[in-house]
């Protein structure tokens, strides 16, 4: 089964083709692309909607906010214009206190709860992006409890990682895994059906990249996530590769 990177803005690379043909001689084949805001959604729709190793996720990520509360039925449009869409987000909440300024507590909460209220509508997963707010985005889960996903580049201890998978939800563990000894041993113990795999190339590189092109870094993420759990690092991709086709039914 070919492998999946299931966090990856392929539109913000140099040279998407030479990297994702590089990423195939690997076996990296296929690559779930989140929306960031309307004027990418546009870009990445014409781009690659009709390239069926791309599959696309629409949504307003908690930096790039619409200033108006009334721009929130755009991206229920952008839904109904796509026919392969497979995922809302990223959305979710970013409380870092540094620069660059995130928005506004209230203002991000508000679009969060739309895009879960939208998943719920739609039947459609979300892709949930969380910093330093991991209270109030399971606080939100728990009003929608039918609406499911993924925290991607998850980076706590295991506790808040069961609090995640408790409701149903997956983690997408990245090189974040490299940098943290809690997050690993999150990684490590969690039920295998949980997990994904992500690059979020080309934002988060490791800190000591083994490979030069960032769609790569997903080998050295599995390696050590195989590691950690003991197991080989083709039968981990073959593990996360099925959880991420599960979850966005790809
Ligand atoms: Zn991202």
């Amino acid at each position: 089964m070919p492998w999946i990177d299931s966090h990856c803005h392929l539109d913000y690379l140099p040279d998407p083709p030479n990297a994702m043909a590089r990423a195939e001689e690997n076996d990296i084949r296929h690559w779930i692309l989140p929306g960031t805001d309307p004027s990418q959604w546009q870009r990445t729709q014409h781009r690659f909607e009709r390239d069926p190793r791309v599959h696309l996720a629409f949504g307003h990520h908690p930096w790039f906010l619409p200033e108006h509360d009334a721009e929130m039925g755009v991206l229920s449009r952008q839904l109904d214009d796509s026919t392969t869409v497979v995922a809302i987000g990223e959305t979710g909440l970013d409380y870092y206190n540094g620069q660059p300024k995130r928005p506004p507590a209230d203002h991000q909460e508000a679009w969060f709860e739309q895009h879960l209220r939208l998943a719920q509508d739609r039947n459609l997963p979300v892709i949930i992006h969380a910093v330093k707010a991991h209270d109030r985005v399971l606080h939100y889960l728990k009003q929608y409890p039918r609406v499911t996903g993924v925290i991607h580049a998850f980076s706590g201890p295991y506790e808040q990682a069961m609090a995640y998978i408790d409701k149903g939800w997956r983690l997408g563990c990245g090189s974040l895994i490299l940098k943290s000894g809690k997050t690993r041993d999150a990684f490590a113990r969690i039920p295998a059906d949980r997990l994904l795999l992500e690059t979020d190339a080309p934002d988060m590189r490791p800190k000591h990249p083994v490979h030069t092109i960032p769609l790569l870094d997903l080998l050295q993420t599995a390696d050590d996530l195989a590691e950690a759990r003991g197991v080989t690092t083709a039968d981990l991709m073959a593990q996360t590769s099925a959880n991420t086709r599960t979850l966005f039914g790809i």
